[in-house]
């Protein structure tokens, strides 16, 4: 059995870590907040070249806090990406405020940046660029374009811990939310997330947000909510955090090899933009020939033993909850297309190049049948 990601191998690397630093939390008893979270935080804004990191309680909240942050309301429209985990729209929605989406750039599946831009109307408070699959989508393009108009770009980094673009992270020139869900590239063990921002307001109100609405104990100035950053989940992100750029790294040279592999097999490859330091949290590939033939070949990956998955099988417009008579099916094609036809293989940083080359002999077989 080849999973699609080894939890258990990167909990190996650290667990010793993990062990001492539970027992000092164990032995405090402060488990929501304190030393281990704000350390986390600090040493997760250095890593990430951040001004300003909020520990909260999972990923969609961080969006969730982020948008309410940068001052997105009841009634205001907020454009995301069609194609996107739906905890990027959730938040939208629990606000109040209307999911407009935008359709894709085809090679890389990131949101295409034009589409976007001619989404924004009257109406529009932000727009939120998914960083997917593990590289960033142009979101200083988007902040250039909407630069006094008054729309936020709120960036969703849920996929991208440690990705660059030109240089710079995701939180660096704007406000950003992620997700340290077990899976991601930096993942806790259950729910965490965090809001990144270069501006020091933008923080206190996300972090006031998230705490009841204050920052000292029953004094409240406004209705928020309770996402905070739990100590336990800090103690792993921060064993986790010192082997990040050595998993990202891992990842990188995996997907070289998947790559050099797939040279020739009748899949399309990933493509990366131009710019991008890539952190390859899923590598996936495009099946031709549309859904039937592209579940037909993830059933046999299955029968292999191949832990391949599809990330996302349903735009949003095409699942339930977020369906909107304004977009019946074939308003975004290229989204629509690229959901029927994408696979992801299995990766993670400590894949050995055996199973990666188990895993694209049996995606020979189950192209050939
Ligand atoms: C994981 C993820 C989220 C939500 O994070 P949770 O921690 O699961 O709430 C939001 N957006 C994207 C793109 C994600 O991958």
């Amino acid at each position: 059995m080849i999973p699609l990601v080894d939890l258990q191998a990167a909990h190996a690397e650290v667990a010793e870590e993990v062990d001492a630093g539970f027992k000092r939390v164990l032995a405090t008893t402060g488990f929501v907040g304190g030393p281990e979270v704000s350390a986390f935080e600090r040493e997760f804004a250095d890593f990430s070249g951040v001004a300003h990191v909020v520990g909260v309680a999972n990923g969609t909240d961080a969006v969730e806090l982020a948008l309410r942050a940068a001052g997105v309301g009841p009634g205001d429209e907020v454009v995301v990406p069609a194609n996107t985990f739906v905890g990027t729209a959730e938040p939208v929605a629990r606000i109040g405020a209307r999911v407009v989406l935008a359709d894709i750039d085809p090679a890389t599946y990131l949101v295409d940046v034009d589409r976007m831009l001619a989404a924004v109307g009257p109406r529009t408070k932000a727009v939120v660029p998914v960083h997917l699959y593990g590289q960033l989508a142009d979101a200083p393009r988007l902040r250039e374009a909407l630069a006094d108009t008054g729309v936020a770009v709120v960036e969703d980094a849920a996929q991208a811990q440690g990705a660059l673009r030109h240089g710079r992270a995701a939180g660096a020139d704007g406000i950003a939310a992620t997700s340290f869900y077990p899976g991601k590239n930096l993942g806790a063990y259950g729910d965490a997330g965090a809001v990144l921002t270069p501006d020091h307001d933008q923080a206190i109100a996300v972090r006031t947000l998230g705490s009841h609405g204050g920052l000292q104990k029953y004094r409240h100035d406004l209705v928020g909510v309770n996402s905070r950053l739990d100590a336990l989940q800090a103690v792993v992100l921060r064993a986790k955090l010192a082997r990040l750029g050595t998993w990202n790294q891992q990842r990188r040279a995996a997907a070289a090899r998947y790559h050099e592999l797939l040279a020739g097999v009748d899949v399309v490859r990933p493509a990366t933009l131009e710019g991008n330091e890539h952190v390859w949290h899923l590598y996936v590939v495009r099946i031709p020939g549309g859904p039937s033939r592209r579940d037909a070949v993830l059933a046999k990956l299955h029968e292999a033993g191949v832990g391949a998955g599809i990330h996302y099988p349903y735009p949003l417009h095409l699942t339930p909850a977020f369906a909107d008579e304004k977009y019946p099916a074939g308003s975004f094609p290229l989204a629509e297309q690229a959901a029927g036809e994408i696979l992801s293989l299995p990766l993670y940083p400590q894949i050995t190049a055996d199973q990666q080359e188990q895993t694209v002999r049996a995606l020979k077989v189950a192209l050939e049948s």
